[in-house]
């Protein structure tokens, strides 16, 4: 961002909140130094901006002699975020502050085919104490994030026709948390959006625009940060990546319908079904990985064979997007070395030279805690957002309204 080019009149509040937030600027001085405008339009804001509570002016910055510079900083703990990373067997919970730092958070089982009345309700109390255990109340939540393992109508925070989740398909989430959390907005993506937007912001950000997070666990699916922003589609299925077809993948049959799809032969579930086709015990997702960390021979080579047909659909959205960064994710990811060998080994080869030069396939560094990261960063991206904070400036400079009888 080049502020100082930009016209004083777009240079608002939550522009200059923006500058203070990202490490950009942390004094009035430095405020106006950055953007050009006049020091007391800058104080003018900035005393907008202290009386929302979301920075806060400290004394005793470096100084170059004479009195100390105050420093503003932005005031991370003047809210919480609501957390809600909801798979189809288990999920996390958790509660962060406005910085996206988790301060409480609870692992759990989960059967989300327990329908959304059920697995709200349950989510709800769960909140509820989490809030207590972190010393917070109802009123500091400044928005609630949940993440569902399906596809989500993102305007309307809609599950849209979700294959595992029953009794979902059309339920707006956001109403079921009105009542016990009123004002809060609920924002609502399917997991493994949430997932690639927690990998990229606390690990990626600084250093990479283009990036690939790819889930591997009971499904296959992909988040796309494209240009520092998560991609979603037209209809929010860009990424959808399990139901493409491999020419190694043999004629498998996935639950979609089709023969074939990489998830009907890559994911953890088909690696736990392989396993018990040549004797092994294995049921799922977790066993398989239980199996390569133990060494069996078998689990090793299955799961490498996994990263291998990944690695396939991979090579062409490598070459299609050229990201900068691969990062895998999911439960399977939890055998990474073999995982990933296999994914490296295809791509490498598969794409070209010139999209991979600079191509790093990495391991989720978040691991369990993406996708509740990603939760709190979602509702940030927007509650912080330059537009939102003029947006509460307003707000709250409006005269009140007239009473109506
Ligand atoms: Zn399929």
């Amino acid at each position: 961002m080049a502020p100082s080019r930009t016209s004083p009149h777009a240079l608002t509040a939550g522009v200059l909140f923006q500058l203070v937030r990202g490490g950009e600027a942390a004094s009035r001085a430095e405020l106006a130094r950055t953007t050009g405008l006049a020091r007391s339009t800058v104080s003018q804001r900035v005393d907008s901006l202290l009386g929302l509570g979301l920075l806060a002016e400290r004394g005793g910055g470096p100084s170059t002699g004479g009195r100390p510079p105050t420093r503003l900083e932005f005031d991370a703990g003047s809210g919480v975020i609501l957390c809600a990373d909801l798979g189809a067997t288990h999920c996390r919970l958790a509660v962060s502050d406005l910085g996206a730092e988790i301060l409480v958070e609870l692992p759990a089982e989960l059967d989300i085919a327990g329908g959304p009345e059920t697995v709200l309700a349950w989510v709800q109390d769960r909140f509820g104490e989490l809030l207590a255990e972190a010393g917070r109340t109802a009123d500091q939540v400044r928005g609630i994030g949940v993440g569902l393992p399906g596809p989500v109508e993102l305007t309307a925070g809609r599950a849209v026709s979700p294959p595992i989740m029953p009794g979902w398909d059309g339920v707006a989430v956001p109403a079921h948390f009105a009542a016990r959390f009123p004002g809060a907005p609920v924002l609502v993506d399917n997991d493994v959006n949430v997932m690639a937007l927690g990998e990229y912001w606390a690990s990626w950000r600084h250093t990479v625009d283009d990036l690939l997070f790819v889930k591997v666990a009971t499904g296959i699916g992909c988040g796309i940060v494209s240009g520092g922003a998560l991609h979603r589609g037209a209809d929010g299925t860009a990424g959808d990546i399990g139901h493409v077809q491999v020419p190694d993948a043999g004629d498998a049959l996935c639950h979609c319908g089709n023969r074939g799809c990489v998830e009907a032969v890559a994911s953890g579930g088909a690696v736990a079904r392989r396993l018990v086709d040549v004797g092994v015990d294995a049921h799922n997702s977790r066993d398989v990985v239980g199996l390569v960390r133990a060494g069996n021979p078998q689990a090793v080579e299955l799961v490498r064979q996994a990263g291998r047909l990944v690695g396939e659909v991979l090579a062409g959205a490598v070459n299609f997007f050229n990201p900068a960064v691969i990062v895998v994710g999911g439960d399977m990811a939890h055998a990474h070395e073999q995982l990933i060998a296999g994914i490296r080994e295809v791509v490498y080869r598969r794409s070209t030279a010139l999209a991979t030069r600079h191509l790093e396939v990495a391991r989720s560094r978040l691991d369990d805690r993406a996708g509740v990261i990603g939760c709190a960063v979602t509702v940030l991206e927007q509650i912080l957002s330059p537009a939102a904070i003029d947006d509460a400036l307003a707000e709250a400079e409006a005269p009140p309204e007239e009473a109506t009888a």
